[in-house]
């Protein structure tokens, strides 16, 4: 049985991992190459080889409610969204409160991890590190990989014919730091994801000229959703998954692309996407329509070819004097501590059962945390997955075998390409996956027990958030204040907006939200019912 445990990396998947791996007793070890914890969101003046790497503006595109831990809420005083300092915080917060931070060595990078030659019996690894030049190796009985996946730039320059011509300068979003040294400068982004987005609707205000070029288009969402409420607690909701998982594929359909084009044509600004009912990832950008209305950005399709000094457009028009080109174009993953095929398949794409583990190995002992994608929050999805994780590592919860968990992944990769597309990272719903993790580990919100003994919580579990505090109500790891947490999730919410009090005869009615967000909703799916 496991006992000793290396957990590499101390962002959000990392502290995940390293609290929930004390949590079941092992002896956890946590390795973090630079000097501090909160990966990804300690910005930094410069990118750096092997991290992620932010641009300063950047704030979360999760609310507080939907982008915590599950059993730490997110102090009251911050903001519904944060910027990058202010989640920096609360990540060092959770650190302390949880006393993680005696068990992270950090300025201590992981090397190399190898399988120890008996290990079809002992599941134990090689883990080598380097920290101030020297290398150390340690025997650990299990191994959690939580190295991020923004971390290595994609520049497809094979699918730009001409950019060895460009005489300008050209480099990855993650390059990009500040707008200050952009000023009067003819600026085109390739790339309509939330990189690209905010880039350009930055750049916008102080370049000449900005241009984005989307081979594909986006649905654009903003932060700011039905009656000013943040998008993903009116959005990510049981009720919500429920209707797009049983509903006809075409209503559900229908449906999603009348929740994208509620607050405007997306044709309209040239953004609308290709595939329109695909479910990848849409842009929170509360500035881009506005930007492209106000003439300070500018959307054009891919791009045919780049010549010394412009790019030419797959419709024939040309951005001239180009200064910069910034490409936005995404991430790809590597693990370059380990033998990769272990997380590969025979296509040479990671495939991970469950996003997880990878099924090939002769014992479950080493698993990856904070590689699925999905519209949540990362941090309730690396709480569950390490969770469960560390689990399966102390034999408490058992895996399939090796043959169906292989079935499974490539019956599910077919419905992943229909439903999310070309994402390169594992895209999933929400919902559908949080409830089938924690499953596994016993801890699913029980809604027909709940309606009977707790109807009010039933009610707000089912039409409210699907907010991470659900999946510590109950069964191992119940925290104690999931109850009132997500009870008072939605004054919490107003809360961290209303600085200036509103006396009762001037508040709005709630009426009209209560219609919208649920009586519509219900009538639809009554009509539906009645129709079937
Ligand atoms: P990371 O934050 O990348 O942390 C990995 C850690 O591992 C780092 O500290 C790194 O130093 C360490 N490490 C790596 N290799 C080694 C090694 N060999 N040895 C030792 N240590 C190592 N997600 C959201 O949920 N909400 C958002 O609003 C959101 N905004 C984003 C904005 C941007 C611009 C980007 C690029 C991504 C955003 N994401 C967001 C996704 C983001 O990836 C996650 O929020 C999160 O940071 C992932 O955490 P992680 O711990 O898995 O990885
Ligand atoms: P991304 O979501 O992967 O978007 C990459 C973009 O590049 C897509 O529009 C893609 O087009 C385009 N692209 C890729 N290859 C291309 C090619 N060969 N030719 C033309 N276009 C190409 O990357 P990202 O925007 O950097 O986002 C990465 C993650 O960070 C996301 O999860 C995002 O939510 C997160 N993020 C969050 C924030 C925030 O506000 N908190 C800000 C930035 C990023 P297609 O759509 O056609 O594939």
């Amino acid at each position: 049985m496991a006992s000793t445990i290396a957990i590499i990396g101390s962002g959000i998947s990392g502290l995940a991992a390293l609290k929930c791996s004390l949590e079941v007793g092992l002896k956890a070890t946590c390795f973090e190459k630079s000097d501090s914890v909160g990966g990804l969101w300690n910005f930094m003046e410069h990118a750096e080889d092997g991290r992620a790497s932010i641009y300063n503006s950047v704030f979360t595109n999760a609310c507080k409610e939907m982008m915590c831990y599950p059993d730490f809420p997110i102090p009251d005083e911050y903001p519904n969204f944060m910027h990058n300092t202010v989640f920096l915080e609360y990540l060092k917060l959770y650190a302390k409160h949880f006393d993680l931070l005696r068990h992270i060595q950090f300025k201590t990078a992981v090397v190399r991890i190898e399988k120890r030659p008996d290990f079809a019996t002992t599941g134990q690894w090689n883990v080598v590190t380097e920290h101030d030049g020297k290398q150390k190796s340690a025997i650990f009985d299990a191994v959690l990989i939580c190295t991020g996946h923004h971390v290595y730039p994609n520049i497809p320059l094979q699918s730009f014919c001409g950019i060895e011509k460009f005489k300008g300068q050209y480099m990855h979003n993650r390059d990009y730091k500040h707008p200050a040294k952009y000023t009067g400068k003819n600026v085109l982004v390739v790339g309509l994801g939330n990189s690209g987005a905010d880039i350009a609707v930055e750049l916008g205000r102080t370049a000449k000229k900005v241009v984005i070029s989307s081979r594909s288009g986006s649905w654009i969402m903003s932060r700011v959703w039905d009656n000013g409420y943040p998008w993903d607690m009116v959005y990510l909701t049981r009720y919500q998954s429920f209707l797009s998982r049983f509903l006809p594929r075409v209503v559900s359909d229908w449906l999603y692309e009348n929740t994208m084009e509620k607050r405007f044509n997306h044709s309209h600004y040239g953004l609308v996407p290709v595939n329109k009912s695909l479910r990848k990832e849409p842009v929170f950008n509360d500035d881009l329509a506005a930007s492209i209305t106000c003439g300070t950005v500018t959307v054009k399709p891919n791009i045919r070819e780049f010549t010394e000094t412009s790019a030419i457009f797959e419709d024939g028009s040309v951005m001239e004097n180009i200064d910069v080109i910034i490409f936005a174009t995404g991430y790809s993953y590597a693990y370059p501590f380990m033998d990769d095929s272990i997380v590969k398949n025979d296509k040479n794409k990671v495939s991970l059962y469950k996003g997880v583990f990878p099924p090939k190995l002769e014992k479950p002992t080493l698993a990856v945390i904070g590689l699925v994608q999905s519209l949540g929050g990362i941090p309730p999805t690396s709480d569950v997955q390490a969770r469960w994780a560390v689990r399966v590592i102390n034999g408490t919860c058992k895996l399939p075998s090796k043959e169906i968990m292989i079935d499974e992944l490539n019956e599910e990769e077919g419905d992943k390409k229909n439903w999310f597309g070309r994402s390169e990272t594992l895209s999933t719903d929400f919902v559908t996956y949080m409830d089938e993790l924690s499953s596994f580990i016993g801890c699913k919100p029980n809604l027909s027990r709940l309606s009977l003994t707790d109807p009010k919580l039933a009610w707000e579990v089912f039409f409210g958030p699907c907010s991470p505090y659900q999946f510590r109500l109950h069964g191992p790891g119940k925290w104690d204040g999931s109850r009132k947490a997500i009870l008072n999730q939605w004054n919490r919410t107003i809360a961290a907006m209303r600085m200036r009090v509103v006396p009762a005869h001037q508040e709005s009615s709630s009426i009209a939200t209560l219609v919208k967000i649920l009586v519509l909703p219900l009538l639809l799916l009554a009509l539906f019912l009645a129709w079937a």
